[in-house]
């Protein structure tokens, strides 16, 4: 092993969409190690275990490499130009007969983690003729973004530094890891933690309020809460004044919807 083929290179986790920074061991073309990035302001130099296992994922002797078939009830391995030679007739055949639009792709998140197969997905979905394309998307990421800018006018982000967090069914530990980091730093300096979650997830346990509601609860305790926000004027008059719209629909809207009321009441107004 040379040590003249051995270097570090700064790069980025892509196993979710935080983008964590690496800083990788590379010897001879090959990774002997990943860390967190020290410098990087995220991470801190620190990963998550899916981030610590990047290594396995790109070397794990269990990983697939190669085309299998399935033969019976179980697989066996054949050449690149076998598998593609008996997908390509097959989606040939389809396409003859019931024209391209029978193919519809469905690909994960089109975030930074999956940028580059969405990519390829895009030119092949118009290599082959069909307009159908389906993603995580429409159920999941961007519909958070829709909302937000329908809501806030622009996609803001969470402030990962704050001295009070609620944690309303998400759980930073399991999927935020750099959330989970700050709050960590956060809460040694006295930041409060509120969750409400019907599972009482681990952090529950040191939070300032743990409200375990019954799932499918979540939209009577939102009305309740912003109804003794309005009914006790614990909100911020000017703001709403200079930056709202359609308050005072809201006021009345709220009104039946008191901490007593249960969810069996929504709707029936
Ligand atoms: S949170 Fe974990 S998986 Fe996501 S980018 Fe960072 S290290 Fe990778």
């Amino acid at each position: 092993m040379s040590e003249q083929n051995r270097k570090t290179v700064y790069s980025a986790c892509a196993l979710c969409y935080h983008s964590c920074g690496t800083e990788v061991d590379v010897t001879d073309g090959r990774v002997t190690a990943i860390r967190g990035q020290q410098s990087h302001p995220l991470n801190k130099g620190k990963l998550c275990p899916k981030g610590r296992a990047t290594l396995e994922h790109l070397y794990h002797p269990d990983r697939l490499t190669h085309p299998l078939k399935r033969v019976g009830t179980g697989y066996e391995q054949i050449s690149w130009e076998q598998a593609l030679a008996e997908i390509g007739a097959k989606l040939n055949g389809l396409k003859e007969e019931y024209g391209p639009e029978v193919l519809a792709f469905f690909c994960g998140s089109i975030g930074v983690e999956n940028l580059e197969i969405v990519s390829l997905t895009h030119r092949f979905q118009g290599a082959f003729g069909t307009p159908n394309f389906f993603s995580v998307e429409s159920i999941c990421f961007r519909m958070r973004v829709r909302a937000r800018q329908m809501t806030f006018g622009k996609y803001v982000v969470e402030e990962m530094d704050s001295n009070l967090y609620i944690l309303w069914g998400h759980n930073p530990a399991a999927s935020d890891f750099p959330l989970a980091m700050a709050m960590a730093e956060n809460m040694k300096k006295g930041a409060r933690v509120v969750v409400i979650d019907p599972r009482r997830i681990a952090i529950a346990d040191k939070a300032d309020m743990y409200l375990a509601i019954r799932p499918g609860t979540d939209g009577a305790l939102a009305l309740a809460l912003i109804h003794v926000m309005i009914d006790e004027k614990l909100y911020d008059a000017d703001f709403v004044e200079k930056w709202t719209y359609g308050f005072d629909k809201l006021v009345p809207h709220v009104q039946q919807y008191t901490p007593e009321c249960r969810s069996g009441h929504l709707g029936k107004s």
